[in-house]
């Protein structure tokens, strides 16, 4: 037994060493349409390798392994923007984990940005990535691929541009998308002055581990929508705090609201009348 033990435990090593490796790698790009690619390339070069050991084709066998240089030169080639987002999305996630001054300077941006839609009362939805990634959700809309300011949230969500409408997705610290279509949450919302934008960052925070964070464009509030929960009309401080529990200490339990409060604010608060879609 200790000898078999002896004899196979390095493999057992490089085993579980590939795995985890290629694991990450998969997890990185699984949104990613170039996945399909690589899989598919895969799947030839194992079926090529295969035919040319059992049937012996030596010159197949010969032209793979000639290849595979040339191949993985043009594969980071071809990949380099899914691999920049890949290496940057590892970093935020903590494997790498990104400086926590970075994140907070990117927080700080966003929370301003947030802040200054508010005054203004313009309506806006961002959905926040985690782990999950948002790849789906912003093909739905128009790509930006560029870092967050203020300037750029209060110009794309001003109600007379094209891009206005929808929610912008961010990822890596950079916003991904703007326009984007949102799963609708289907839950029972007591509170009828919660309409579409507010259900579309419930759903979007119910479909994936993002963060939902919605403006208000008719009071100007500020909600957060975290695992399918909304906390309503956060003070700023509240929300700047809220933001920093979420992103700067990852294992920190957030706070669920609970739904008989809520739903006995709503009462107090007495908006039964009111349209679910005002606008
Ligand atoms: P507000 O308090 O700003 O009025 P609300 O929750 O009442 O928000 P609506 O008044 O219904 O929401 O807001 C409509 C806007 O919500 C649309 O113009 C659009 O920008 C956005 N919206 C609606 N559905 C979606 C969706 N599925 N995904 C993303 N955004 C959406
Ligand atoms: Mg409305």
């Amino acid at each position: 037994m200790l000898a078999l033990i002896d004899e196979y435990w390095r493999m057992g090593v490089e085993i579980i060493l590939l795995w985890v490796l290629f694991y990450q790698i998969y997890r990185v790009f699984r949104a990613t349409r170039g996945i399909r690619i690589l899989v598919g390339l895969a799947m030839i070069v194992i079926a090529l390798t295969i035919a040319s050991i059992l049937l012996k084709l030596t010159v197949i066998g010969w032209i793979i392994k000639s290849a595979a240089t040339v191949l993985a030169f043009a594969l980071l080639i071809i990949f380099q923007p899914e691999l920049r987002n890949g290496l940057a999305r590892l970093g935020s996630t903590g494997f790498f984990s990104s400086t926590t001054s970075e994140q907070k300077e990117f927080l700080d941006t966003l929370a301003d940005a947030v802040v200054q839609l508010s005054n203004k009362r313009f309506g806006a939805l961002f959905a926040i990535e985690r782990s999950i990634s948002l790849e789906n959700h912003a093909e739905t809309g128009i790509s930006i691929d560029g870092a967050l300011s203020k300037e750029l949230a209060v110009t794309i969500f001003h109600p007379k541009t094209a891009l206005h409408d929808g929610g912008m997705t961010i990822g890596s610290e950079r916003v991904g998308a703007a326009g984007c279509v949102f799963p609708l949450s289907q839950r029972e919302l007591s509170d009828r002055s919660l309409g579409l934008r507010h259900r579309a960052g419930l759903g979007i925070s119910e479909e994936t581990d993002a963060v939902g964070i919605v403006v208000s464009e008719e009071t100007g509030s500020i909600s957060i929508c975290v695992d399918g929960e909304i906390e309503k009309r956060l003070s700023e401080a509240d929300f700047r705090k809220r933001l920093e529990e979420l992103f700067l200490s990852p294992g920190t339990p957030h706070e669920k609201v609970d739904q008989q409060e809520l739903d006995s604010e709503a009462r107090r608060i007495g908006s039964g009348d009111r349209d679910m879609v005002s606008d």
